[in-house]
């Protein structure tokens, strides 16, 4: 024990120990897992904003965040897709920058006059008029004001529905009055500091959620600066170890030994029209080793885009059903869980074994039939995070498969888990990913699960040509896909747009459809959104995968894991918005048949330096594992390696791919720590990354 105790007890203080904190306000910031001083204290902002000037809006530059004083010039409601209210305000410059309003009401509407001056902040992009701001924070300044700034940078804080960033950041600030001296904050042991070059704790925090006026914004807003560095190592370190002690926890826990005779799995692969790589051979015996023990499997099974990883997962589910059990295949898509589904029954049904779907559109009886089946006789079941919810109970779980792990979080691994257990008894876990992960990254990333790689794609395929295309020669690419559609083969045409919205994406996608519908009126060309009915989408796959369209017009709901070999081309529109990774996949979609696949990566103009780097990159490479050091590299906007693709572990200032050099030393820290000072360890964890739900249970 420390002597150290009074400040474990201030660390401990509610938050209600703060002047002007009621119980309202506390159960606010719950929602945010802010309970005690010390999560206040390790609340740290996404990001900074400087107000500390204001940008004549001549000045302003596409992709600048920047604030801006002007006067109201004119106002405009529309309506394209959706109600829209545009501003245009004026500044001293005689210059003009657009607002765009998406959600609005009334009173704010009748606010936005004329004469009225605002000052805004936002990021600047190009619009079809101009210069705009897409909702820019905005309030009205009174003459009197006008031109007063701020003087330091505003921290910008996570925060949730009813509470500002500004009044959580003056929360923080009372909090951070109490912050203790350095060496009572300081859990890490001192030769451990000197060895990491760790500096102080307490200058940090207080740098991170103040910076002073002079501090560097683009540092700042890289991560880089040694207060942020610091504050990084030790975020990473707690994950590190937290993952650590995960996978120690489920594996104090016994897990049934599969070992099945082998039979299906021979009549499985007898039955194939193609023999396993030796890498899926290698693979798929690692999995059936680690099934064979009461120890449970955790086990990441990576392997580039249409390296063949749901032979891997067949055949470990095979081992479950040959020993008696179930096992559960769950897929980030319906998309692709139909894809598997469908595969699955085709593959095994005639081996007699009952293959069962559920997906959260499935519903009244259907969906009764199926729970019921899971309660008995299924022996795999395949479906979407719906196999996570409540009421879904099965007969006897004894594997769980993920694919395209990136898109889950840790946490819904284990509710799945968690389905399977029998009094002390866990189900077995495979994750399957395409994102190739550089060693370091998946050490830290994984740190619960055993990493086997699938390095070998299978034989006969033909790499991709690769182009990049601007935009302005679209029609030039549109004739091409017509001649090589006229001879037979088929093509993709991926939607992107920034919006996340389903709604406005599918309606890109409908009018990219219609455009190219009136260019080719000769081909058949279906459209998959995902606003379409499960059984339209199924509807259009089925035509696809059959011949029966020529081409495929999508939004990105085809990024992960679909497969239909015949189709050959692939054009990305917007390509320059998307990251590596999420292109590498998309790219994968062609490419798996014997015909020679081509990729068309269409851009508009002005294409920045950081996003020629990346479509260069794919030009020149078809190899998943260099495109992800590439992206390492070059760290693009696109934020490839970033929470997405490491199943959503959420870091309050660290980053992965930025990060990346920091991870051996809190690698080798971690290891002596939970070798000597094992309480220190779950002090770190829980300042960190609290005492959550989804290791209690572990
Ligand atoms: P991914 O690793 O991207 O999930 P899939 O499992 O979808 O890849 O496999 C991609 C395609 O390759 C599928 O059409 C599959 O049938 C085929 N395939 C898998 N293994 C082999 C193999 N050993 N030889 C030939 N084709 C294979
Ligand atoms: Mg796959």
């Amino acid at each position: 024990m420390r002597e150290s105790d009074p400040v474990e007890l201030a660390a401990a203080q509610p938050v209600t120990s703060l002047p002007g904190v009621g119980p309202a306000l506390a159960k606010t910031l719950e929602r945010l897992g802010l309970h005690t001083l010390q999560d206040l204290w390790f609340h740290l902002p996404l990001r900074y904003e400087d107000r500390t000037r204001l940008t004549p809006i001549r000045d302003l530059r596409p992709g600048d965040a920047a604030q801006v004083e002007g006067r109201v010039e004119a106002v405009e409601r529309g309506f394209r897709y959706r109600p829209q209210l545009r501003v245009a305000i004026i500044d001293d410059s005689r210059a003009t920058l657009l607002l765009r309003f998406f959600h609005f009401n009334a009173a704010q509407a009748n606010q936005l006059v004329a004469g009225t001056r605002l000052r805004c902040y936002g990021e600047v992009r190009h619009g079809a008029q101009g210069l705009e701001m897409v909702h820019p924070q905005y309030r009205r300044v009174v003459d009197a004001d006008a031109g007063a700034v701020e003087e330091r940078l505003t921290p910008v804080y996570p925060v949730t529905e009813g509470l500002s960033s500004a009044r959580l950041a003056g929360v923080i600030g009372r909090a951070l009055q109490r912050l203790p001296q350095d060496a009572d904050l300081e859990l890490l042991p001192p030769d451990l500091c000197k060895i990491c070059k760790l500096s102080g704790l307490r200058d940090a925090l207080m740098y991170a959620h103040r910076p002073p006026p002079d501090a560097d914004l683009a540092q700042l807003a890289l991560g880089l600066h040694p207060a942020q560095q610091r504050l990084a190592f030790e975020e990473l370190l707690a994950q590190h170890l937290s993952l650590k002690q995960l996978r120690a926890r489920i594996r104090e826990h016994a897990a049934p030994a599969l070992r099945g005779e082998g039979r299906l799995r021979r009549t499985f692969l007898a039955g194939l029209p193609f023999a396993p790589t030796r890498a899926q051979t290698r693979v798929a015996a690692q999995v059936a080793q680690d099934l064979a023990t009461q120890a449970p499997m955790l086990r990441l099974v990576q392997g580039d885009v249409g390296s063949g990883k749901t032979i891997v997962a067949a055949l470990a589910a095979l081992t479950a059903v040959e020993s008696g059990y179930q096992a559960a295949l769950m897929a980030p898509t319906e998309l692709l869980a139909e894809q598997h589904y469908r595969n699955f029954r085709n593959w095994l049904e005639p081996l007699g074994i009952d293959v069962v779907w559920l997906a959260g559109k499935l519903k009244g009886k259907a969906r009764g039939a199926a729970l019921a089946q899971i309660a008995t006789s299924a022996q795999i079941v395949i479906g979407t995070h719906a196999l996570m919810q409540e009421g879904v109970a099965f007969r006897a779980l004894g594997l769980v498969i993920i694919d395209e792990q990136h898109r889950f979080g840790v946490h819904q691994r284990l509710a799945l888990r968690d389905k399977g257990r029998v009094t002390d008894s866990v189900p077995h876990q495979l994750v399957l990913t395409a994102t190739p992960i550089p060693r370091t990254l998946a050490m830290t990333a994984y740190a619960d699960l055993d990493v086997s790689v699938i390095d070998e794609l299978p034989p006969g395929r033909t790499p991709i040509t690769t182009v990049a295309i601007a935009n302005s020669r679209r029609s030039d690419v549109i004739e091409r896909i017509r001649s090589a559609c006229v001879g037979g083969r088929q093509a993709y045409w991926v939607c992107t747009i920034i919006e996340e919205s389903d709604l406005l994406q599918a309606q890109a996608a409908e009018a990219v459809h219609a455009q190219l519908s009136a260019a080719l009126p000769d081909l058949a060309i279906g459209l998959v959104h995902g606003r379409l009915k499960p059984a339209q989408k199924q509807a259009v796959m089925d035509a696809f995968a059959a011949g029966q369209i020529a081409m495929l017009v999508a939004t990105t709901v085809i990024e992960v894991g679909v497969d239909v070999p015949n189709a050959s081309l692939m054009i990305v529109e917007n390509a320059e918005r998307l990251g590596l990774a999420q292109l590498h996949q998309l790219r994968g979609r062609v490419g798996r048949g014997s015909v020679e696949s081509s990729c068309v990566l269409l851009y508009q103009l002005p294409l920045s330096a950081m996003a020629r780097a990346r479509l260069d990159v794919l030009r020149e490479t078809g190899d998943g594992f260099r495109i992800a050091e590439k992206d390492l590299e070059l760290r693009g906007p696109g934020e490839i390696l970033g929470t997405r693709q490491t199943g959503q572990m959420a870091l309050r200032i660290a980053d992965l791919a930025r990060d990346a050099h920091l991870l051996p030393a809190a690698q080798r820290a971690g290891a002596t720590l939970l070798a000597r000072h094992a309480d220190l360890a779950d002090k770190l964890i829980a300042r960190w990354i609290g005492q959550s739900a989804r290791y209690a249970g572990a």
